[in-house]
């Protein structure tokens, strides 16, 4: 795609700090580096967020996601745990949409990451849990 970032830095259009490549995918650094070796994983091929994926391209992608989750383990050994991320669309954080996978090492709790789960369990009933999961499991593609 011509006016995408993360094409461009495929495509060496502009620069960036590779981490690993193949025929499939790119890796390179977060140029914010959230934490120390904030790592970006993303498929050559232009897909804006996870509903756009392919089976095929799907699974190349997230094969991928341990060999740099231990690359970063490996070269960090400091790291105590390793966040991955994938936001999709704008009121899901995503940013840049071309699709992309965060792995953001942990160094500590004072480290510059935080995410926050609310516990929302007491709003939901044994009944709406089980209607929720069917109208879920009915949508799964066969
Ligand atoms: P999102 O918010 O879409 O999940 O994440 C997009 C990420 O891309 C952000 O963390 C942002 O720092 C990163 N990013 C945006 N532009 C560039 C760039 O030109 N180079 C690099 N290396 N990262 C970028
Ligand atoms: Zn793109």
């Amino acid at each position: 795609m011509t006016d995408c970032i993360f094409c461009k830095i495929i495509n060496q259009e502009i620069p960036s700090y590779k981490v690993y490549e193949d025929d499939k995918v790119y890796a390179f650094l977060d140029i914010t580096q959230v934490t120390k070796g904030h790592t970006l994983l993303v498929p050559k091929e232009h897909v804006t967020d996870i509903f756009e994926y392919e089976p095929t391209l799907a699974g190349e992608v997230f094969a991928r996601v341990p060999k740099v989750a231990r690359a970063l383990e490996k070269a960090f050994p400091e790291m105590q745990g390793l966040n991955i991320i994938n936001n999709n669309k704008e009121l899901a954080y995503q940013s840049v949409f071309h699709s992309h996978i965060h792995l953001i090492p942990r160094y500590g709790e004072s480290d510059d990451f935080s995410i926050h789960f609310g516990n929302n369990q007491a709003a939901y009933s044994s009944e709406s849990m089980q209607e929720i999961a069917e109208k879920i499991m009915k949508q799964v593609e066969q």
